[in-house]
């Protein structure tokens, strides 16, 4: 069978779905590889290098008219056009968000496997996109805020005088919020988090960092069963607030990640907190496509409030590290392509039984299969 990938047509995106070290792993499972002219230029990855790799070059219409295709973000209207019947195609969906693009998938006899509703398993971990971007993403919205910040984030004793380091509150330690505690603690800033889940404080103490803690009610402190926050009370919201208004006052950075699957992100930064922090502090918010955590955060902007704080509300973090997001992203679906090939030779078989791959299966054959039956943690 053929795998195509084509070059990315979303604006903006920098990222490929395939990387020369992903052609030579692709082909090893027997399958011919064939990559859009110019598919990985904006990643650092140059057509020469696929070809050495074994690819084959073409065209955007012969990529998308191949047995599997892989890509990072959804099918546009044409592109869905273009998939040749009975083609299997990998990429971003989130089918509960966009029920409309499950139905225009479903108009054509092609399978889709959704990258982003890889079940949160730990075998499923090897393909899960949405942590390998996510890890990136707090990476880089360090960066961003380091970039923003007029100061340094490692304190110094100089001939010019004594520099205090910076201090970050990250709010939500799950995967972005751990790979931000990581960064911002190796650039020398005093970290502090919190999490709705009581259950990471562990972690965070163990990167360095100070874990905050609130008053928590023992439903509160009780372990999530998924990894995944539930919606937190109005209450609890009231005691979190608190914290964040205290702490506003106080740190120079601040980066949200709290996200809630299926809702809109909770508001957690009120514009009254940011008015509070210091003029040149960073508001990072990470959950800006989704809404944002803080108030004034616009989705893909830079805002400085009236106060002189800068909040940046980037929604493509991962992609400013393009070549990175690549590589993993490319494993990801190298990792999936393992599962779907057992007799490693280039043939496609789709075992409905095993639940990472009924988890991630939207559309077979035409048919809606979305959503899957809940995963059964063993
Ligand atoms: P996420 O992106 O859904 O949320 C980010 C963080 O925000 C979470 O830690 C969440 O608890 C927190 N949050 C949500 N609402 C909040 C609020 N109101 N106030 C404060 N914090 C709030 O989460 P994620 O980073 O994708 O992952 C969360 C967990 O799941 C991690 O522990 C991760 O290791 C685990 N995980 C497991 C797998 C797997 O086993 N395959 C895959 C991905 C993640």
């Amino acid at each position: 069978m053929r795998i195509g990938v084509p070059r990315e047509t979303a604006p903006g995106e920098t990222r490929v779905a395939a990387t020369p070290a992903s052609v030579e792993k692709l082909r090893a499972l027997g399958y011919d590889v064939l990559v859009e002219t110019g598919a990985g230029a904006l990643a650092a990855f140059p057509d020469e290098v696929y070809v050495a790799a074994g690819a084959r070059l073409g065209s955007a219409a012969e990529a998308l008219d191949s047995d599997v295709v892989l890509k990072i973000n959804a099918p546009s209207d044409v592109e869905i056009d273009a998939l040749r019947d009975g083609a299997v195609l990998a990429s971003l969906i989130s089918p509960a968000l966009k029920p409309e693009l499950v139905q225009r998938l479903a108009g054509r006899p092609v399978t889709v496997l959704a990258m982003d509703a890889v079940p949160r398993i730990s075998r499923a971990q090897a393909l899960d996109v949405l942590s390998s971007m996510a890890n990136i993403g707090g990476y880089r919205a360090v960066i961003e805020a380091a970039h923003e910040f007029g100061s340094l984030f490692t304190g110094q004793v100089t001939a010019a005088g004594k520099v205090p380091p910076a201090t970050v509150l990250v709010i939500g330690a799950g995967v972005a919020g751990l790979a931000a505690i990581g960064t911002a603690g190796s650039l020398g800033a005093v970290v502090r988090a919190f999490d709705a889940r009581p259950e990471v404080g562990e972690q965070v103490r163990s990167m360095g960092a100070t874990f905050l803690e609130v008053e928590r009610t023992q439903e509160e402190l009780q372990a999530s069963s998924d990894g995944y926050a539930k919606q937190t009370t109005a209450d609890f919201e009231a005691r979190a607030a608190a914290l964040y208004a205290a702490q506003a006052r106080e740190v120079d950075i601040i980066v949200t990640t709290a996200l809630i699957p299926g809702r809109p992100a909770p508001r957690l930064i009120t514009a009254e907190m940011v008015a509070s922090m210091k003029p040149g502090s960073v508001v990072v918010d990470m959950a800006a496509a989704n809404g944002g955590n803080c108030e004034l955060t616009r989705a893909g902007e830079v805002v400085t409030s009236p106060n002189g704080v800068k909040v940046i509300g980037y929604t493509d973090l991962p992609g400013r590290l393009p070549t990175q997001a690549s590589q993993l992203f490319a494993t990801n679906l190298v990792n999936l392509l393992k599962l779907l090939t057992p007799g490693k030779d280039g043939q496609v078989v789709l075992d409905l039984e095993d639940q990472v791959q009924r988890g991630m299966t939207v559309v077979r054959d035409g048919e809606v299969l979305w959503p899957p039956p809940p995963v059964q943690v063993s």
